[in-house]
């Protein structure tokens, strides 16, 4: 068993936006019964678990994650069978829509540019160009914080825009997924536009964290940023891209500088526009 459980581990470089302090307690699992060791480790002592994909939707506070974080990107593997796929909590989604693209399945093609992991992109119900996960999960299987493997339907889960009731109902370890059948070259054709569109419109390269708020209903949160002035806008070294006006970029700032823009770009855009921006990534307080 690899269990082991390391203290005070730094966590900016297992996130995208690098900023952040360390875990007091963190394991790298490995298996589904180093999850489970994990779990029971932190209720035995009361502490908080957070489960960690690619760290492509945290802000890790300054002052660190005061609990024991799981990192789960080394637990993988993905088994194909007909249209189903069954894949474990740290496989990347876009490996994932590509494996699928060879084998003629269509479904995970529109995440190929999400940088996350089946755990965090069920978690976040992540989603581009139209789809989320929603659309091709069938059930999922969560450490539950007795450390019991449950089973969770897609309908027990409250999947929508950029949410679901995980890791809140437990830690996923594996999830089933249906796929659907389509031209090999059609898919491709997809991911190839896709990610292209990315580069075109993203600071794709750049320490972010991806969108920093949800889009209101009829609009988008960038466009807003965009209007009310504040692409380029800096606090401290976290800026508001140039690019797209929805996605922070971290020039060697501080998860403060960047938790203070998050609050600039609120309040401005509220005087302007009068719409409350809801933010869209998770922040460890
Ligand atoms: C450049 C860039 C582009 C992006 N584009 C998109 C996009 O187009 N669409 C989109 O939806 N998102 C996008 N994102 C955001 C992000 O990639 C997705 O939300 C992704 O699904 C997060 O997965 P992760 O593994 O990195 O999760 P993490 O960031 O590690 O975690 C996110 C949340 O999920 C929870 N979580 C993680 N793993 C598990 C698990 N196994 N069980 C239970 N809970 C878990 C965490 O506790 C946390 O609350 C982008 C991010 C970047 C940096």
């Amino acid at each position: 068993m690899s269990s082991v459980v390391r203290e005070n581990v730094p966590l900016a470089p297992y996130t995208t936006f690098r900023l952040g302090g360390p875990a007091r307690y963190f394991v790298n699992a490995r298996t589904v019964d180093d999850v489970v060791f994990a779990v029971k480790f932190a209720r035995e002592r009361g502490l908080r678990v957070l489960p960690l994909g690619a760290g492509s939707d945290v802000l890790v506070p300054d002052s660190g994650f005061d609990g024991l974080v799981v990192r789960l990107v080394n637990l993988r593997g993905a088994v194909w069978n007909g249209n189903l796929l069954k894949a474990m909590a740290g496989e990347p989604l876009p490996k994932l829509a590509k494996e699928g693209a060879a084998r003629g399945l269509s479904g995970l093609e529109y995440v190929v540019g999400v940088p996350g992991t089946v755990g965090g992109g069920v978690a976040k119900n992540a989603g581009a160009h139209g789809r989320e996960m929603k659309d091709v999960l069938v059930e999922a299987y969560v450490v539950d914080e007795d450390g019991y493997v449950r089973t969770l339907k897609r309908e027990e889960l409250s999947l929508s825009y950029r949410s679901s009731s995980l890791p809140r109902e437990g830690i996923l370890v594996e999830a089933l997924l249906k796929l659907r059948e389509d031209d090999p070259a059609q898919i491709r054709r997809r991911i190839e536009e896709f990610l292209a569109y990315r580069e075109r419109t993203q600071p794709w390269t750049e320490r972010t964290a991806g969108c920093m708020f949800k889009n209101p209903p009829g609009d988008y949160a960038g466009r807003l940023i965009d209007m009310a002035g504040l692409k380029g806008f800096r606090i401290g070294g976290v800026k508001v891209s140039e690019k797209h006006a929805n996605f922070f970029i971290n020039e060697g700032g501080t998860a403060d500088d960047a938790i203070r823009l998050i609050e600039h770009v609120r309040e401005r855009v509220f005087e302007v526009f009068g719409i409350q921006l809801e933010v869209e990534i998770e922040i460890l307080r």
